[in-house]
């Protein structure tokens, strides 16, 4: 039977149980919904006789019920549905609803499909840019439908990261802080899913709905205000928060772009001081140099137009002939092969700054972003002389072969 012969026989049963019970039909599946399982189940009978009227036949092998309590649990047990089919949570059109205490969300079927479609998308014979942008419109709208409850937890974060790392090449050696906030927000699963979580509500929030679920847990608006207080920040009223870097937070007084952009900040400024809270050597250098939303968007904008060396310097993935030789030899040497020098030790700051064999450079900044990152200190293409310059070390240091060693991918 077609879609629309499913819509016009049930059309009068549909018609005719929505009198009197809550329900939501799409073609022959239905989520019955009420208040108590004595009502529920009648619901469920009333459907029974109406498929029985109209020739049909109900498959009670399909049914699951969602227990919210231990004795509704058992009040579906009682009524002769076995355990198998009573859930703490239930999927309807990619959203999981949960049992109030139920926290086990885990990896859902749905979930391992679209890990096992970027997996396939990261071995395809495309360019790295294409990769990344099927990514962007494949993978990520259905790795993030459907987080209104709860936050993407940190293993679903992580197995996306793993899958994105291959699909778009991101350097071993980058700090994937940098490295997901110069990608932007469009790639990050955990700022989608929140944005579709929190543009959601307020749409329902503006058609004068009341606030699903405030005071529960995972609750639409407790998982937006966690999110929002993630920063520090905590919830004046109802609907509006405060931060203490971005300010206040209307859901529905405030423009949706400004909320979603102090929300973007607040993201940027959490992955900055976490690449600066890890034991690295870059983030050890820079520790005390704070976020600048204008230094975040001119080093941003180099790195969209930037080839693989200008990306890889701007997101900590610079190399010194000093970490190779720790890499491949154990422990650093003195002396440059670059540039001679049997005094100097080969770090990236002798080879940006002090190397005679990279004796055409910029001068040296004073601010540290710049000379170690350079992340540029002004907008537009004058800004970039010392990223370039970065890069080009990278480029000359990774192509370089001490000794007889192949060049080094890292
Ligand atoms: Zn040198």
């Amino acid at each position: 039977m077609s879609a629309m012969g499913v819509v016009l026989v049930l059309s009068d049963a549909v018609r005719d149980i929505s009198r009197h019970h809550t329900q939501s039909v799409f073609l022959d599946d239905r989520v019955l919904v009420a208040d108590t399982v004595r009502e529920v189940l009648a619901a469920k009978q009333k459907w029974a006789r109406w498929s029985r009227k109209l020739g049909l036949e109900e498959n009670d092998q399909k049914v699951v019920a969602l227990a919210q309590t231990q004795a509704q649990r058992l009040a579906f047990e009682r009524r002769g549905l076995s355990q198998s089919q009573i859930s703490g949570q239930l999927r309807i059109l990619g959203v999981d609803y949960l049992s109030q205490g139920c926290d086990g969300y885990g990896s859902t079927r749905q979930q391992k499909t679209v890990q096992a479609l970027g997996w396939r998308l990261a071995r395809a014979p495309l360019p790295a840019e294409v990769r990344t942008s099927l990514y962007r419109s494949r993978i990520i709208p259905s790795l993030c439908w459907g987080w209104w409850f709860q936050d993407m937890p940190a293993e679903v974060f992580n197995q996306a990261y793993a899958v994105f790392r291959k699909v778009a090449t991101v350097h071993h050696m980058a700090a994937r802080n940098l490295r997901v906030i110069m990608d932007g927000h469009q790639l990050c699963p955990y700022f989608v899913a929140f944005a579709q979580a929190f543009t959601q509500l307020r749409s329902l929030v503006l058609k004068g709905l009341p606030w699903p679920g405030h005071g529960q847990r995972h609750s639409w608006v407790e998982r937006v205000r966690d999110t929002l207080g993630a920063g520090g920040g905590g919830a004046l009223a109802l609907g509006r928060w405060t931060h203490p870097t971005e300010g206040n937070m209307d859901v529905q007084h405030d423009n949706k772009d400004k909320v979603l952009h102090l929300v973007r900040e607040s993201w940027r400024r959490s992955h900055w001081e976490a690449f600066l809270a890890k034991d690295r050597r870059d983030s050890r250098f820079l520790r005390g140099t704070a976020y600048h939303p204008r230094r975040y968007k001119w080093a941003a904008e180099a790195f969209r137009d930037g080839g693989q060396h200008v990306k890889a310097v701007l997101t900590g993935a610079a190399l010194s002939l000093s970490v190779q030789q720790v890499i491949f030899e154990g422990a650093v040497q003195q002396g440059c092969g670059l540039c001679g020098d049997a005094e100097a030790f080969p770090t990236w700051e002798h080879l940006a700054w002090d190397c005679a064999g990279f004796a055409a450079r910029p001068a040296r900044p004073g601010d540290p972003l710049s000379c170690r990152f350079g992340w540029p200190q002004r907008a537009g293409p004058p800004g970039r002389v010392v990223v370039e310059h970065l890069a080009a070390v990278r480029e000359q240091v990774l192509g370089f072969r001490p000794h007889g060693r192949r060049g080094a991918r890292l």
